[in-house]
């Protein structure tokens, strides 16, 4: 084979295949240690959870060292999104599947037993906490879903999270993790929570007018109560005659704002704002985050204290 080759170039030849044949061995194990270590680590537990307020917890908690996907992607509501074939395959690979139900999300609804007989562990995070009705026929079996917009219910499902993810993972390092990204969280929202208490304490309203039947647990824990405008769905047009009661009842209450939310269209509102001089302020849901916002680095906590920041100005707050 070297027959026409010096010695000399015969020894370079031979020194390279060594090296060539070591590099890639060793790339090899490189990439066979990692893919072990993938499937070793309990650090890199698959998480799925259903819209954004859950994902966030997961995410927070977890501090990125597993893989946590959000079902309902950017800028869509949860109320409406169905998730394709691949998201659906996507749950039935993950050790834990997190959803809210009581209609809410009613695809998780239906597949939870099947995903309980193929090992996936479920959580319905509604069936811990007592629902209240909900006055629009458009939330799916009359319950009220908007568990998440208390801090005080949020703060008691960063429990109900944490407890679960410690309960399944076997390694105490990874337990230490999640408990202490749990206090973290829950100290932030234990602010949040002060903050909501203190500023909402001495309001000359009490009550709020919205858009979108959302805000019941939230006004419970504060002490306001919240005027849906007649129940009507966000996006439809209200007919002439329960357009003139809700202007009546605006108007018999002096009610000054009327909140709509960021993810639906505020078409109603602003009609009705249009019709009786009252202002339109933003609530966001926080059923998901917009791409923009997104990027623009905001969350939960920080939507939560510019919804705070609605609030006061709607219940007049000194
Ligand atoms: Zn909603």
């Amino acid at each position: 084979m070297f027959k026409n080759l010096s010695t000399q170039m015969k020894i370079t030849i031979v020194i390279a295949s060594i090296f060539i044949i070591f590099g890639t061995s060793a790339l090899i194990l490189n990439y066979r240690s990692k893919a072990n270590k993938e499937a070793n680590d309990p650090n890199a537990v698959k998480i799925s959870a259903s819209f954004y307020p859950l994902y966030y917890i997961t995410q927070k908690i977890t501090g990125g060292n597993d893989t946590v996907t959000n079902i309902t992607p950017a800028g869509s509501e949860p109320h409406e999104y169905e998730p394709t074939t691949v998201q659906i395959r996507d749950i039935y690979e993950s050790k834990l599947f997190v959803f809210n139900g009581a209609g809410l999300d009613p695809w998780a609804d239906k597949i939870q037993e099947n995903l309980g007989k193929t090992g996936v562990k479920t959580v319905n995070m509604s069936s811990k906490f007592n629902i209240l009705n909900s006055v629009e026929a458009s939330e799916k079996g009359n319950q009220d879903p908007h568990i998440w917009l208390s801090p005080s219910m949020y703060k008691q499902q960063v429990e109900v999270i944490r407890d679960q993810l410690v309960t399944m993972t076997t390694n105490s390092t990874n337990k230490n993790i999640y408990n202490n990204n749990a206090d973290l969280l829950l100290k932030d929202l234990t602010k949040l929570e002060t903050e909501f208490k203190t500023r909402l304490s001495k309001c000359d309203k009490k009550e709020i007018m919205t858009s979108h039947d959302f805000l019941q647990y939230l006004a419970r824990d504060y002490g306001f109560s919240v005027v849906s405008i007649n129940g009507l769905s966000p996006d439809r047009e209200p007919s002439s005659l329960e357009l003139a009661e809700t202007t009546k009842l605006i108007r018999d209450k002096k009610i000054k704002y009327i909140f709509t939310e960021t993810l639906a269209s505020p078409k109603l509102a602003q009609t009705i704002a249009a019709e009786t001089g009252a202002q339109n302020l933003i609530l966001n849901p926080l059923e998901g985050l917009t791409k923009d916002e997104i990027d623009s680095g905001k969350d939960y906590i920080s939507i939560q204290k510019e919804n705070l920041e609605s609030l006061t100005k709607g219940l007049e707050c000194r």
